[in-house]
């Protein structure tokens, strides 16, 4: 099956290649590289593609078994994934169940690691350039990026997602803080969810401990990342 995952390559992020198969599926292939500071802070981090790309299989599958329609058709085993082809959303879709990150920059008020008393959901438009604005739901309409409707399912996706994920991760004694969440519509105009869902997209603790991209963000090296994501994927029964 993998050897018949070849298409173009269409675009190259700073974590991923995306290549075109054909009108309706993309290969997602996870890179063996780690970024931080908005690609200032780059190192080779031999294993990661495969971790990142399991993590993300493996969430899929779970939430699919939950009935929210992701992209995922098919993991190699590897570092990459089949997907489907959609219409991208330009923005990124936060939920958070602690303070932490871009949320104390903007509402220092709060202390670190506060618990809300229900999960913030934020939208933020996709901009290197911008560095990833805070928008509203009103910009995103306004500015033809989504319907209000596509909104509002959104946002219960979001939340599903939330519960779902952070039930799981409760039962192996991690807590998940906050995760990051991309989606896309198909040719039917359904809503559906896209990208990854992995240590770089979410954060998540062990007794306070980082398994996450943010300890590369705090200084930790590539290899020490690569053994979190090991630790994770342990913790979570992901090959
Ligand atoms: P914050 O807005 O606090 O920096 O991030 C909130 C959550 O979303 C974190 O789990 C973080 O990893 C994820 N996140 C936010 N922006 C991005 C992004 O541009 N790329 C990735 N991979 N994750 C992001």
């Amino acid at each position: 099956m993998a050897s018949n995952w070849v298409g173009e390559l269409i675009y190259e992020g700073k974590a991923k290649r995306v290549y075109r198969v054909n009108n309706e599926f993309l290969v997602m292939e996870f890179k063996d590289e780690v970024t931080a500071f908005d690609g200032v802070r780059k190192e080779y981090a031999p294993g990661k593609g495969r971790l990142a790309a399991a993590q993300t299989a493996f969430f899929m599958r779970l939430l699919d078994k939950y009935g929210i329609r992701n992209h995922l058709v098919d993991w190699d085993g590897d570092r990459k994934i089949l997907v489907r082809s959609l219409k991208m959303i330009p923005i990124e879709v936060i939920v958070r169940n602690y303070a932490y990150g871009s949320f104390l920059r903007r509402m220092p008020l709060v202390r670190p690691m506060t618990k809300f008393s229900r999960p913030l959901v934020e939208f933020h438009l996709k901009s290197d350039e911008l560095h990833d604005p805070l928008i509203t739901m009103d910009d995103i309409v306004e500015a033809g990026l989504a319907s209000r409707e596509q909104i509002n399912e959104i946002v219960n996706t979001a939340l599903s997602v939330n519960s779902i994920l952070s039930e799981l991760m409760i039962s192996r004694g991690l807590v998940l803080v906050d995760f990051k969440l991309e989606f896309g519509v198909d040719k039917s105009n359904n809503v559906v969810l896209a990208d990854e869902l992995s240590g770089d997209t979410m954060r998540v603790l062990i007794n306070g401990r980082h398994l996450d991209k943010e300890l590369f963000r705090k200084g930790a090296s590539a290899m020490d990342l690569v053994k979190a994501y090991e630790e994770l994927n342990k913790l979570l029964g992901i090959p």
